[in-house]
């Protein structure tokens, strides 16, 4: 292990939501919720590779991949953690602004993981955050211990400024790695 490869050994896949005909959430001056998942998972594999991890992303252009083979790389490389990244969008309330972070399995440490994550953008970026459990079929199926993060709301139009700017989505991949530093640190020596 080279000095700094504080994730050596750790597989993770990385799923930016939505891409290729489905654009995911529009923003109100028409920031693609597809482009900002991908570009935030893109800066994330690269922080993630450089902490030795071997990381897997579900795609790395805009292209259409469906829900079964995003799940099925995940279980198939039998990850460690199972990462889905989205931004969120609500109708008519500019004003909603907040980091949701879901999980569903409760037989392995799924929720360690986005306990983590959420307490990372709680504390990078003084949101008020949620931590939900929700069968979306992504973490449903899948057999590692999966997240989905919905980072922000892209709705709100002061947001979807923020979101415009690449060193703000290079924060965003920063809040998500450290919320996977920590989760290793609390399972321990688990590989689950
Ligand atoms: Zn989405």
């Amino acid at each position: 292990m080279m000095i700094g490869e504080v994730l050596s050994g750790k597989v993770i896949v990385l799923d930016p939501g939505h891409g290729g005909v489905d654009d995911g959430a529009i923003g109100p001056s028409g920031l693609l919720e597809k482009k900002i998942n991908l570009d935030v998972a893109l800066d994330l594999w690269k922080i993630l590779n450089l902490q030795g991890a071997t990381v897997y992303m579900t795609r790395k252009t805009d292209k259409t991949v469906y829900l079964k083979d995003r799940i099925e790389l995940a279980n198939k490389e039998h990850a460690n953690l199972f990462v889905c990244i989205h931004h969120n969008s609500v109708k008519n309330a500019p004003e909603v602004d907040r980091t949701q972070v879901f999980y569903w399995s409760t037989t392995d440490t799924s929720k360690v993981a986005a306990d983590e994550l959420l307490k990372s953008f709680e504390r990078i970026f003084n949101l008020k955050g949620q931590l939900i459990r929700n069968d979306f079929k992504v973490l449903r199926l899948a057999k590692v211990p999966a997240v989905l993060v919905e980072s922000c709301f892209m709705s709100s139009p002061q947001r979807e400024k923020w979101l415009r700017n690449p060193r703000n989505l290079w924060r965003e991949a920063l809040a998500i790695d450290d919320g996977i530093l920590k989760y290793f640190d609390d399972i321990g020596g688990e590989n689950k």
